[in-house]
């Protein structure tokens, strides 16, 4: 029996991890490698976007109190302005100009008419239309500034790059922005049993979490070094952390529990790393061990294929973003509901692996056939990890859930 009691609560959990990374230091990049990194400057605007009132649509521009009275309108149509020329006329009451969509509004004018909405009136030497509704001041007309006025701060730092933001900075006539630099992830394995993919296995298991983890890393954004695989004696534990020197994060896997040759927590403590959290109230997932020896921070990930998956995304991936510099780092969430029945004994927050898929106007949760944390198959097909709140012990069908969106996946 655990006493739950002892057992640090998830979000606490978190809160600890992230009290101990902040964002590293920044370096330049090229935007084009920026996408999906966090801004570590606030970038202001040095040019006002667009720089001047233009149509949103190939019509007419005009202005709209013109078109108040009866329709439809007949006016004089002054000159036709293309995206890239500049307006040469100023509207005066019942004339207008053939614009195309992206061209200067010429001075005067107010809104614009579709195209659509106006019908050609036949040539009498006279450049005219009807048009054939009134408009609102502002219809279809984009606005100065409307991307970006000169002076404000257009993206904060802690910002994340995506596309768009990418094009904002080029419009910009930016070509790089600085972003916290990645971190750089030592990964251990610890197990008598475990060998490498590439030997023969002779009783033994394939080390599968250290290849996992390092793709996990690398989506995560950082940058993974393999130290190997350790055997379970305190001296091998050591030596091979012995190698994790210059790192900003170390993980190891395994050797966290209550088991005789568990040497992981002992030797990170006879090493000087300062021990800031060991067990968690969830599962999988619970061994966990979390400590700091100067600016590198430590995780002892559960040996369980699943339960380091689990851990990695509930803990290790919100450090390393912070450490990326995003300003939101905690796990997303998003409401859907059960489909299917759970039960459990309260004490510990299980992370149950579903697969979640939009059915009736809702995200409808199916929980996995495997949830052991020994099986890596009850997190194949896994799409999010469903919140069953620690105090609950049954879940019915139909019933509202948090789910987590999970980065493992294909
Ligand atoms: P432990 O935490 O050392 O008790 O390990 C828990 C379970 O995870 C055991 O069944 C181990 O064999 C398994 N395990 C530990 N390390 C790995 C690894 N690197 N890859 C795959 N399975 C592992
Ligand atoms: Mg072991």
């Amino acid at each position: 029996m655990i006493d739950a009691a002892t057992l640090l609560p998830e979000d606490e959990a978190r809160a600890r991890v992230l009290a101990l990374a902040s964002p590293l230091p920044a370096e330049w990049v090229a935007l084009d490698e920026g996408l999906g990194r966090a801004l570590a400057e606030d970038v202001i605007a040095q040019r006002t976007l667009p720089p001047w009132d233009n149509s949103a649509m190939d019509g007419y521009a005009v202005r709209a109190a013109d078109l108040s009275g009866p329709l439809p309108a007949r006016m004089l149509v002054l000159e036709t302005i293309y995206a890239g020329a500049a307006p040469r006329q100023t509207l005066r009451p019942r004339t207008c100009s053939r614009i195309m969509t992206g061209a200067p509004l010429p001075a005067g004018a107010d809104a614009v008419v579709m195209r659509e909405r106006a019908r050609p009136v036949p040539d009498g030497g006279v450049d005219q239309v009807d048009l054939l509704e009134a408009v609102e001041a502002g219809q279809f007309v984009r606005p100065r500034g409307e991307d970006a006025r000169q002076g404000e701060v257009l993206l904060a730092r802690g910002t994340p790059l995506g596309i768009p933001e990418l094009g904002l900075l080029w419009a910009q006539g930016r070509t790089s922005a600085t972003v916290p630099r990645r971190p750089r992830v030592a990964i251990l394995s610890t197990g008598d049993e475990l060998c490498r993919v590439d030997e023969p296995p002779d009783g033994r298991i394939v080390d599968t979490n250290a290849p996992s983890l390092a793709l996990a890393v690398r989506r995560a954004g950082g940058v993974p070094s393999l130290l190997g695989i350790a055997r379970d004696t305190r001296d091998a534990v050591a030596e091979a952390l012995g190698r994790a020197e210059g790192f900003d994060v170390v993980l190891t896997s395994a050797g966290v529990s209550v088991g005789e040759r568990d040497y992981v927590k002992e030797v990170l403590a006879a090493i000087g790393v300062q021990q800031h959290l060991w067990r968690v109230a969830i599962k999988p997932g619970k061994p966990l061990v979390v400590g700091q020896r100067a600016s590198t921070l430590f995780f002892g990930l559960p040996g369980n294929p699943t339960s380091s998956l689990v851990t990695f995304e509930l803990f290790v991936r919100p450090a390393l973003r912070r450490m990326l510099g995003f300003s939101d780092v905690t796990p997303p969430r998003v409401g859907g509901r059960l489909d299917g029945r759970l039960a459990k004994p309260p004490g510990l927050a299980h992370f149950v692996r579903v697969t979640a898929a939009w059915r009736d106007g809702g995200l409808w949760a199916r929980p996995l056939a495997t949830q052991t944390s020994g099986a890596l198959r009850s997190a194949a097909a896994a799409t999010h990890l469903l919140h069953f709140p620690r105090e609950a012990s049954s879940l019915a069908h139909g019933d509202p859930v948090e789910l987590l969106p999970l980065s493992w996946g294909a």
